[in-house]
């Protein structure tokens, strides 16, 4: 079967890649940029886009010298001119200015901003056929068939960063796609694996944000404290591979040394391993079809000794349900899930919402919501709005 990702690389690309980063400020993109000093002679920044630490943006533009940096909070733009004045680079600021930076003509984009604010970006990249390297799971959980269907047509190429999907592109046959059985996601467990319902009531955003094994930003370390994380990671890897919901299998796994699995219908079991470093998922992308150097730690599988595993807890991880229920019930479902987990996310690390209400909130929005599918990627936006709403008048009944 034809790949669903998109077609092979873009003719006529330099030898030194062009590259745009959506959301270099974030763990992500920093970590994209880390890969790209290394490799000077490979790479090129030409876009950076942050949404509200200037100063780092400025520190990297500085560093990398793009053609264009963009603040999407608008009013840092000052700050931002008067930061690179007198280096040439391009400066902007604001939503419009974030889709013209994903516009610019660049060989590859690193998708990395948090949340749906970088599905129209991520879209505008994937139009003009860049190879995408998708980061933002969110993307896909609220508009997977319009983002692949806009791949495909800009004839550019999507490649999974998140270390899960990673593992599975790098393991699963598309060529022989009818001999998968089923696809294995692996899940750390998250920071309270081992915590009861009762002793999740008090948790804090600190301990909430204090991942055990992979460093990453505020959202997604929440999401994997709550298990929402594996959740959308099922949704997206929905998407993105030729399997249908029940082919998709979830299983803890603590050590986080094995990123997932692909089950083929011989007996065998195929896996990616590594360290929990995202430098090797992100240099997959950014280097392919090559694979490139880099400097995460190398497994040593004689001092790590025993790797585990156990079958998820739905009942203490509700979140895990919900989602699967969502993926489901399809149609408007997952879009709501998503935008009813970020607005819970927020307020819950801001100090207005505990932890065990996250889940509730989602699961209300969604027997609340009436949304209806939707039949064009202009509907994802509203739908989004409104399921935002919804989840905002939940979290004020509470
Ligand atoms: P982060 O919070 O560290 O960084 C997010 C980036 O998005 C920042 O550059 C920020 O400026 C930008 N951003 C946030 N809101 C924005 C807005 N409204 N408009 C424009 N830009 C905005 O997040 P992260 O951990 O780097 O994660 C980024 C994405 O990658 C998420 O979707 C996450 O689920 C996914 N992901 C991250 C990791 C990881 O190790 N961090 C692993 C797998 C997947
Ligand atoms: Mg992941």
């Amino acid at each position: 079967m034809e790949m669903k990702l998109g077609r092979p690389m873009p003719s006529g690309e330099s030898k030194t890649r062009s590259v745009t980063i959506l959301g270099s400020t974030g763990s992500v993109g920093r970590n994209t940029l880390d890969l790209i000093e290394r490799s000077p002679d490979s790479f090129h920044v030409d876009v950076l886009t942050g949404h509200v630490n200037v100063d780092l943006l400025i520190a990297q533009a500085r560093a990398f010298r793009p053609k264009l940096a963009v603040i999407a909070a608008e009013e840092k733009y000052a700050t931002l001119k008067d930061g690179l004045a007198g280096t040439g680079v391009e400066v902007a600021a604001g939503a419009s200015a974030l889709a013209d930076a994903a516009a610019c003509p660049t060989d590859f984009v690193m998708a990395a901003i948090v949340g749906i604010a970088g599905l129209e970006p991520t879209l505008t990249a994937a139009r003009r056929g860049a190879i995408v390297g998708l980061a933002n799971k969110e993307c896909l959980v609220c508009a997977g068939d319009f983002l692949i269907s806009e791949v495909e047509k800009g004839g550019g190429r999507l490649i999974p960063v998140d270390s899960e999907h990673n593992a599975i592109f790098q393991v699963f046959d598309f060529a022989e796609d009818q001999s998968v059985e089923k696809l294995i996601l692996t899940a750390s467990g998250g920071p309270f694996r081992s915590l009861d319902r009762d002793q999740m009531i008090h948790v804090t955003p600190a301990q909430a944000v204090a991942h055990p094994n992979w460093d990453m930003g505020a959202k997604i370390s929440v999401d994997s404290a709550t298990m929402m994380n594996k959740g959308l990671e099922l949704i997206e890897a929905y998407y993105l591979f030729p399997v249908t919901e029940d082919q998709i299998e979830i299983l803890v796994h603590p050590q986080s040394v094995v990123h997932s699995m692909v089950a083929y219908l011989d007996g065998s079991v195929l896996a990616q391993m590594g360290t929990p470093d995202m430098r090797t998922p992100i240099s997959f992308a950014l280097g392919w079809p090559k694979r490139m150097p880099t400097p995460s730690r190398r497994l040593d599988f004689a001092a790590i000794g025993n790797l585990t595993f156990e079958a998820p807890d739905m009942t203490r991880f509700p979140a895990l349900r919900i989602a699967r229920e969502a993926l489901r019930a399809g149609g408007a479902a997952p879009i709501v899930l998503n935008a009813a987990n970020e607005v819970a996310v927020a307020r819950f690390l801001s100090g207005g919402l505990k932890f065990l209400e996250i889940a509730r909130v989602v699961e209300d929005a969604l027997s609340r919501s009436n949304e209806s599918a939707p039949v064009c990627i202009e509907d994802v936006a509203g739908i989004d709005a409104t399921a935002r709403r919804l989840a905002v008048d939940i979290i004020a009944a509470v």
